[in-house]
């Protein structure tokens, strides 16, 4: 049995406490939040800080770690993506280096789950391991080209089938974006997924042209594809925002976990919400400002009560994987956004929307969340840029 106090305590699932003592077993689960004054001092390990539950980023692309500053900053979706396209290339000892590393970061700063989007079977070997809960989405595109669908399929198939799941991990099919995928290729996704119970993550509204696809075949995605060599004959705009060509394609019944949604607007929030009560947002401020230099407009998710997790995306657009980080530039640029909802976003939000509530996300009895320390919060509640946060080992 271990037992710890701290500053406060932040159950998630209840208000943080004061002057309490989180009691463990000797592998992390817990057994009880108790009264700090029926427990003996010298059987109690003081923290000075906040305690919370192990952080869930619910959005990343391990795989892509070998590129960390290796595209540059503010240029927008589109010139980011031709960057990734043509500076992915690699040794596959770079490659596995970087991914190993970019693990051991996470761990370090208090990760306990990640929901990672593979292209490549790259992190599948340091996944197994199974040093955190993985949610690995297999993720496929075909470029809104129909008939290519069955050769993206199968392709991702091949891709698929040599995931090897860790206890505790878990994945699916899914697909890269609604500017990206065919009504054909979701169709496949769907089939063959399990009808429910899963997580499917799409990337979203990140990038105006984006919207203009959709609403009138417009914008720079035209150009991008032409330049690939790919037109868009077959594909026809819908007149609504992309989060709704989105809806017409998943299935209400799972979970389904939206990521960036810089552009989203209420009225977009409220109907996918309408839509299926298993909607999550996966947002990924500092990969906002890195690729768009724009943030979503979190006082929309908050008036719709949403479900929000946090993600880093992938090191090719952050400068660390830091849940912590992700909290601090919402604090700074959107400072409305109070600590205690940062907190939920960073930990059991992320935990539902992977289905990792089960073990993760919270303080309650029966879970085993990790334990982290957070430290520099000022007098008024509010994360300093200087805080730090790490992770609580049990045995020590
Ligand atoms: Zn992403």
């Amino acid at each position: 049995m271990r037992k710890f106090t701290a500053n406060r305590i932040h159950p998630i699932s209840s208000p943080a406490l004061e002057k309490h003592v989180l009691i463990t077993g000797d592998d992390g689960t817990i057994l009880a939040i108790e009264p700090a004054e029926n427990h003996d001092p010298a059987t109690v390990k003081k923290l000075n800080g906040d305690l919370v539950p192990g952080f869930v980023n619910a959005h990343c692309h391990l795989e892509l770690s070998h590129m960390k500053g290796k595209v540059p900053t503010g240029t927008g979706l589109i010139p980011f993506i031709t960057n990734v396209v043509t500076k992915r290339n690699a040794s596959p000892e770079a490659i596995s280096e970087a991914i190993e590393n970019a693990e051991q970061e996470m761990l370090d700063g208090g990760i306990v789950a990640l929901g990672d989007i593979s292209n490549t079977v790259d992190t599948f070997s340091v996944k197994s391991k199974g040093r955190m809960r993985y949610y690995t989405f297999l993720e496929l595109f075909d470029f809104l080209q129909e008939e290519g669908a069955e050769k993206t399929f199968s392709d991702g198939m091949a891709v698929y089938d040599k995931i090897q799941l860790a206890k505790g991990s878990t994945c699916s099919l899914v697909p890269h974006a609604p500017y990206s995928v065919s009504k054909n290729l979701f169709k496949k996704i769907r089939e063959f997924n399990p009808p429910k119970d899963i997580t499917i993550s799409i990337h979203n509204q990140e990038t105006p042209p984006e919207e203009s696809l959709f609403l009138n075949k417009t914008g720079d995605f035209l150009n991008f594809y032409s330049k690939f060599g790919i037109t868009l004959d077959k594909f026809a705009s819908t007149g609504k925002n992309a989060i709704y060509y989105a809806l017409e394609n998943l299935n209400p019944e799972t979970r389904n976990l939206f990521v960036h949604n810089t552009l989203t607007s209420r009225e977009d929030i409220e109907a996918a919400q309408s839509w299926s009560n298993m909607v999550y947002w996966a947002s990924c401020p500092n990969a906002n400002l890195y690729i768009e230099n724009r943030l979503p407009n979190y006082q929309h998710f908050m008036e719709t009560n949403a479900r929000v997790a946090l993600g880093t995306d992938s090191l090719t657009s952050n400068w660390q994987l830091s849940i912590l980080e992700e909290m601090k530039t919402i604090a700074r640029f959107q400072s409305y956004v109070p600590f205690e909802t940062l907190l939920r976003w960073a930990t059991l939000n992320g935990a539902e929307a992977l289905g990792f509530d089960d073990t993760l996300g919270s303080f309650d009895v029966g879970k085993k969340p990790g334990l982290v320390l957070i430290q520099g919060l000022d007098g008024n509640g509010v994360l300093e840029a200087s805080a730090t946060a790490e992770r609580v080992l049990i045995d020590n």
